[in-house]
C-alpha cells in the first residue's frame, strides 16, 4: 500500500509572525494523507495543517498563534475543506465488479434447469 500526501491549499498570511514579528513570512499549508491500493485511493478524513515562517524558518505551533492568525486560519481551512479528497475507486475495481457479475450470471444460467 502506498502513502501519499496531497497539498490541499496553501496561503501566504500578512499576519505578524509570533516568533520574529515579520509580516511577510508566514505561510499556511493544509495537507491530506492518502492510502493507495490497486482498487481504490482512500484519503484520510483528517486534514493536517502547518504554519511555517519563511523569514525565521520556524514552524509556528498553535500555542503561539494570535487571534488574528486563528481567524485567517479558520478562513483558509474552509477553502482547504472544499478541496478535500474523497474515496476514489479505480477502473480495476469496476472491471472486477463487471467480471464478477458476468461470472455469476453464467453460473446461474448453467445451474437453472432448462425448461
Ligand atoms: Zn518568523
Amino acid at each position: 500500500m502506498k502513502h501519499r500526501t496531497h497539498t490541499l491549499h496553501t496561503a501566504r498570511l500578512n499576519n505578524n509572525c509570533p516568533t520574529c514579528f515579520g509580516t511577510d513570512g508566514l505561510e499556511i499549508t493544509f495537507t491530506q494523507e492518502e492510502k493507495e491500493t490497486p482498487f481504490f485511493k482512500k484519503p484520510a478524513t483528517q486534514i493536517d495543517e502547518k504554519l511555517y515562517c519563511h523569514t525565521c524558518k520556524n514552524n509556528i505551533y498553535p500555542v503561539n498563534w494570535t487571534e488574528d492568525i486563528e481567524r485567517v486560519f479558520d478562513y483558509n481551512k474552509k477553502i482547504a475543506e472544499t478541496n478535500k479528497q474523497y474515496l476514489k475507486v479505480k477502473p480495476l475495481f469496476y472491471i472486477l465488479t463487471v467480471v464478477a457479475i458476468v461470472l455469476f450470471a453464467a453460473v446461474v444460467y448453467i445451474l437453472i434447469p432448462k425448461i
